[in-house]
């Protein structure tokens, strides 16, 4: 009996939660919910104020219940991709939940909040003996990790994270992950009129022409991508274009390769410009940092020793994505990112399961256990 309550209580805070509006930067409602759980549940947490200097509304929430051992970190985000406006979750007999059809639903990252807090609700309720446990919540990791890179790291004690954000069946995990850059070019050249003295002009969307046409695009290596992915520019059929925009990203398993490439990068862009008397500035954004967590680390074997308990398959991936923990990671944090119950993300085809958010939320009060520590052994 304790098992279906505890399953239809997880599926209904995710729905109580996807109802909630989440635009990244645009969180407060969301992490009102959340705090107010957690209220609830008598854990303290802080939140931080550096929605100030990113122009959000709500902060990373960080909470922490106290246990016996060595700490454990859980992490998710609370906004979702666009469009995420007015969503309406639908259960469905056959235990899916969809969207209403033309908004995202909002598992990534509501999936794993759900199963969050689910998991604290049960360690506290049952008075199942667990280790610390530190919890992070942050906001607009959609936009490239913008909430945690802020996040002030000296306050966590965990080496080891477990962050829900990724697809497949449960026990299925991301263990790697790339650099990933993005970068935008100011092209300016000089208006004139296109049909009375064209020659006077500088023409800014012919300069990005000649760089793009100079790029590589897609896999320039095994393990890196390059792509220029928007272009806008030009006021008027005739006159001559005094600036055009270009934006596009990098990506690849090996830092210092993404960052040779936004070089190369810049220098064609350069390169063009001054070869039509024009001037190109180059600005990059490093978004997220490579990391790659050994099998042999505490996290991936503590993973293993939980998914053989429990009968989950123990499912290993490379991503090509980022996510917090390419910035846990950075920080010296051993991590992984957990399926949890999220599949056809990024898109209104959108959906989890019952089954999913049970089965995470028994994955996450196995980790939490101190128990399984002697089994890795
Ligand atoms: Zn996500």
């Amino acid at each position: 009996m304790k098992e279906k309550s505890e399953e239809k209580r997880v599926a209904e805070l995710f729905l109580y939660l996807t109802g909630i509006d989440n635009a990244s930067l645009k969180e407060r409602e969301m992490a009102d919910a959340v705090e107010a759980v957690l209220d609830e549940l008598e854990i303290p947490y802080t939140e931080d104020d550096t929605w100030k200097r990113t122009g959000g509304n709500a902060g990373n929430i960080f909470a922490k219940l106290e246990g016996e051992g060595e700490p454990m970190l859980l992490c998710a985000h609370l906004d979702s991709v666009a469009p995420a406006l007015g969503k309406k979750a639908v259960w469905k007999e056959d235990g899916t939940i969809t969207s209403s059809g033309d908004t995202v639903l909002g598992a990534d990252d509501l999936a794993g909040v759900a199963e969050i807090l689910e998991t604290l609700r049960r360690l506290k309720e049952r008075n199942i003996p667990h280790r610390p446990i530190e919890v992070l919540f942050t906001y607009a990791e959609e936009l490239y990790d913008v909430g945690s890179e802020f996040f002030d790291f000296s306050q966590i004690r965990s080496k080891e994270a477990y962050v829900l954000d990724a697809s497949g069946c449960t026990g299925t995990f991301l263990y790697k992950a790339p650099t990933i850059v993005s970068f935008e070019v100011q092209i300016r050249g000089l208006a004139s009129h296109a049909g009375f003295q064209p020659e006077k002009g500088i023409h800014a969307i012919q300069i990005a022409a000649d760089a793009i046409g100079s790029i590589q695009m897609g896999h320039v290596e095994e393990d890196t991508t390059v792509n220029v992915g928007e272009i806008s520019g030009g006021t008027g059929t005739n006159i001559v274009p005094e600036r055009c925009e270009v934006r596009g990203e990098i990506r690849s398993y090996v830092h210092e390769k993404a960052l040779e490439q936004m070089n190369r990068m810049e220098e064609i862009f350069r390169t063009s410009a001054g070869r039509y008397g024009g001037e190109a500035e180059v600005t990059c954004r490093i978004g997220t940092y490579a990391y790659e967590t050994s099998m042999g680390s505490t996290v991936v074997r503590r993973m293993r020793a939980v998914c053989k308990k429990l009968g989950f398959s123990f499912l290993p991936k490379e991503s090509f994505g980022g996510s917090d923990n390419n910035v846990l990671a950075a920080h010296g944090i051993e991590g992984i990112v957990l399926a949890c119950g999220m599949e056809q993300v990024h898109s209104v085809q959108e959906y989890t399961t019952v089954q999913a958010l049970k089965e995470t939320a028994e994955l996450l009060t196995a980790l939490a256990c101190p128990e399984t520590e002697e089994k890795i052994c």
